[in-house]
């Protein structure tokens, strides 16, 4: 049996999404830019993408700038505010378990000059707005915090966020690549200035995402080339991308619901199932007992879909690696840290300790997991982990944390 757990690195594309898209490799192939008939077909059907992506976030078709995925719209939001604005002031706000797409645009930015703020994140790994509102001065001229945390699912305040920049005059960008045709989003009610989605996350295209930027704002292009896009990307569109990224988020929000009560269900089987049958197991996503369930019978600090659990006197790649033999496809936190030895940036800004964060797995879930493949992981996992276990010489946290520790040094030497 062969099970994918690693949704929140990439989803298979719906089946409804490939064949409605496979018109626009063969038929309607014009560059969009071209003035003639096949132009014109291809540049009618990208406005209606345009407009239909627009109203999934309550924004304006105007409003919507295609990219090549959730990279580059951060790149975009980050590099092309500051660098428009620095006449305005040189500080960024953002937090310390931002994607690296935002994390590294904005070490970029600390070496042309600017000053970058990385707020802390509380224990369930969400960011304190009271601490955002006391950090914002005079200089500040942007804060890019995420929606949903794409490690542990957590539920960034991105309303009360939205709130406190607007009060205080200051641009607020968020990446929701994790949350986009996930959860309801409405720019306008949570003053968002700047948001970033990509594709692929939502059973989509890859390589296909999309930057919302308020009417009004400017920001410079990283990229030089044609006036496509307003002058903001360069490049012949991606025609296909855009209309399955539309179909997709077409398909996704019309399931929002369905797919969001099927995926509590699912995430819930897998965490009781694996704290309840193995020891010394602990949850690092925002605990749903300790978060209140919203109206709508939503986690309100915590999207399911995504589990990060960690497993005592273990290192999780060599667990993910067990996992992987018997097919079950996990993640050990972002995939841009697996293949090196640090720790998930993520999990230590919550307070966990580097062994704790190294014996952590993420478990993602989509509307295409079922129930069977929850109960085949369940079924192999303990046996995995006991197995671990016994050929472990770490009898406790120290004496992992100490050979870890060796190994690191080894691989930066
Ligand atoms: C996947 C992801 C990205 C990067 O998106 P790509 O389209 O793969 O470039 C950015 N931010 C978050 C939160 C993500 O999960």
């Amino acid at each position: 049996m062969k099970v994918y757990l690693d949704n929140a690195a990439t989803t298979r594309m719906d089946p409804d999404v490939v064949s409605f898209i496979r018109p626009f490799f063969e038929d309607v192939f014009g560059n969009p830019a071209s003035i003639h008939c096949y132009g014109r077909e291809a540049m009618k059907h990208v406005e209606e993408a345009r407009s239909n992506l627009a109203n999934c976030i309550n924004a304006s078709e105007n409003e919507i700038v295609f990219t090549s995925g959730g990279t580059e719209s951060d790149n975009l939001a980050i590099l092309g505010i500051a660098r428009s604005l620095k006449h305005k002031g040189k500080h960024i706000i953002t937090s310390k378990i931002e994607h690296p797409a935002v994390l590294e645009a904005c070490k970029q930015l600390e070496k042309e000059g600017y000053n970058v703020t990385y707020l802390p994140v509380s224990r369930d790994g969400v960011v304190n707005v009271d601490r955002l509102n006391e950090t914002i001065r005079k200089e500040t001229i942007l804060v890019s915090i995420m929606h949903v945390n794409n490690e542990t699912g957590s539920i960034q305040p991105i309303e009360e966020i939205g709130k406190v920049c607007r009060d205080n005059d200051v641009l607020f960008h968020t990446d929701a690549v994790q949350s986009f045709g996930k959860l309801n989003i409405d720019v306008k009610r949570m003053n968002i200035d700047l948001l970033s989605a990509s594709a692929h996350k939502f059973h989509g295209p890859k390589g296909i995402g999309m930057l919302y930027v308020r009417d009004g704002l400017y920001l410079h292009p990283i990229m030089y080339g044609g006036h496509h896009e307003m002058g903001l990307r360069p490049g012949t569109l991606n025609v296909p991308g855009i209309l399955g990224m539309m179909k997709a988020a077409e398909i996704a929000y019309k399931e929002l619901d369905k797919t969001h009560a099927h995926i509590k269900r699912l995430s819930k089987k897998v965490v009781d199932g694996i704290l309840g049958s193995i020891p010394e197991s602990y949850l690092n996503s925002p605990s749903p007992t300790d978060v209140d369930e919203g109206r709508d019978n939503r986690y309100t600090r915590w999207y399911p879909g995504v589990v990060n659990i960690r497993f005592s006197f273990i290192e999780g790649e060599s667990l993910m690696l067990l996992l992987d033999k018997e097919g079950i496809a996990c993640s050990t936190g972002s995939a841009c840290a697996s293949g090196s030895l640090e720790p998930s940036h993520v999990l230590l800004a919550m307070g966990l300790r580097p062994e704790q964060a190294h014996g952590s797995l993420r478990f993602s879930m989509s509307r295409f997991t079922s129930i069977d493949e929850i109960d085949y992981l369940l079924e192999k996992l303990p046996a995995c982990v006991e197995r671990l276990r016994k050929i472990s010489p770490f009898k406790n946290a120290e004496a992992l944390d100490r050979f870890i520790r060796k190994h690191h040094q080894r691989y930066k030497t």
